[in-house]
């Protein structure tokens, strides 16, 4: 695996040996895990060439966010990517990245941006929006594989890709949980194996959600909300709501429930730490 840090020097490699190949590309800000290493698996069997790239981006983490000391160790993660025999691994540095300070971004609509965690995120995903077409523009990637896990950052990045024609496919790959379907996430390093046990709660939450709703049909967000705060807190106090929220699979609002069509996300902290999930059902 090779490992490259700069624009220019990708570009030098892409037009010598990579402008021929299928190029499958897996965007992450490391401290890899088994969901990462599922997205690059699916790209090894579909295309000549993987490439996945590392880079925590600071513009889309907001001031009283974790971006100092969200979890890095770049040594174990070329470990992980080299057993999984990724071909190179993008590995910018932020002169590498934002050599000076941008004029233009994306921004994405509130439509989008402004339910779920971009809500609670201002500018998050104009932040994430903008550094992947930076990296599509410089991987020039025929596949890019995503997880559904960050099921908005998903659905808005192939908006991007589709309202800028950009020449890419995006693939939406399954949540990988744990034993006890806490959904795999960099941050859970942050976690005790007691902490991460409870933490599964709030899958079964959601589990629990989608029964009430598959028997009731409407959409009833008050009462489901309640009972996922209900269901959270008999398993722990340090559980907190910040948002329970159920659309159609293009985020448009639904009044009832749609077999297969239907997502139900929420984003709740325990402790300090916040943790994302979704179901599509
Ligand atoms: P991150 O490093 O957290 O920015 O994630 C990089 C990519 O991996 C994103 O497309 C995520 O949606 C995806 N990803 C993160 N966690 C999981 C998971 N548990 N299962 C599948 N994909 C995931």
């Amino acid at each position: 695996m090779r490992v490259i840090f700069s624009p220019d020097d990708f570009q030098s490699i892409y037009i010598k040996s990579l402008h021929s190949c299928s190029i499958g590309f897996i965007p992450t800000m490391g401290y890899l895990h088994e969901g990462h290493l599922s997205l690059i698996r699916q790209s090894r069997k579909e295309n000549d060439i993987t490439i996945a790239s590392i880079y925590v981006n600071p513009l889309q983490f907001g001031p009283r966010e974790d971006l100092q000391k969200y979890p890095r160790d770049l040594d174990r993660d070329k470990k992980l990517l080299q057993a999984e025999k990724v071909d190179f691994l993008f590995y910018p540095g932020d002169k590498d990245m934002y050599p000076e300070k941008l004029s233009t971004i994306v921004h994405v609509e509130e439509r989008l941006a402004g339910k779920l965690c971009g809500q609670f995120r201002p500018g998050h995903f104009d932040g994430v929006a903008t550094v992947v077409l930076k990296l599509f523009n410089i991987i020039k990637p025929n596949k890019a594989y995503l997880g559904l896990k960050d099921y908005q950052q998903y659905i808005i990045i192939k908006k991007m890709v589709n309202d800028f024609n950009l020449d890419v496919r995006i693939i939406g790959m399954p949540t990988v949980r744990e034993k006890n379907g806490l959904a795999m996430s960099s941050r859970n390093s942050y976690l005790s194996t007691t902490e991460k046990q409870l933490a599964g709660s709030v899958y079964s939450g959601l589990l629990y959600i989608q029964e009430q709703l598959q028997n009731d049909m409407e959409i009833n967000i008050k009462k489901l909300t309640a009972d996922y705060i209900n269901f959270l807190s008999r398993k722990s106090e340090f559980f907190k709501l910040q948002y329970l929220e159920i659309y159609d699979l293009g985020l448009k609002p639904i009044k009832k429930y749609k077999k297969n069509k239907t997502v139900i996300a929420a984003a709740v902290f325990f402790k300090n730490l916040r943790l994302i999930d979704n179901i599509i059902i």
